[in-house]
């Protein structure tokens, strides 16, 4: 059996996390290292490696993670100022953790384009 990710053994709670949301398709929980005031990750709890891996089967858990950011984002009152979601895909997409995961950027004036 292949080894866990990282992000897995934080659905599993074998890696603590600071978890700011739950269901049955995903969890968000705080980044361990933020790049701005809020910085939420988004994950499916199956183990997608990365979106180009995501196939058919997997429409409604995608859909999922950005209704799930969204209404976190509204429940935690930053909706309204703004908000930005980020999806890294492979080496260049600047992906490290190779499981799916949505980055949700809020409380400062974000720039564009990024780096
Ligand atoms: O998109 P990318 O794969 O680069 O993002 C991985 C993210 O996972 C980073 O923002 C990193 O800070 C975060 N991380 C985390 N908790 C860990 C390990 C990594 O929040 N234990």
């Amino acid at each position: 059996m292949a080894e866990k990710t990282l992000f897995e053994k934080i659905c599993d709670r074998e890696i603590p996390a600071s978890i700011v949301h739950e269901d049955d398709l995903c969890l968000c929980f705080k980044d361990i290292s933020p790049q701005a005031p809020v910085h939420y990750l988004v994950i499916p709890r199956k183990p997608i490696p990365r979106v180009a891996e995501a196939d058919a089967s997997d429409q409604a858990v995608l859909g999922h993670l950005l209704l799930t950011a969204s209404k976190v984002a509204k429940s935690e009152g930053f909706a309204e100022s703004g908000f930005r979601l980020v999806i890294n895909n492979g080496p260049d997409g600047g992906e490290a953790v190779p499981h799916l995961h949505v980055h949700l950027l809020a409380g400062r004036q974000l720039q564009w384009p990024p780096g």
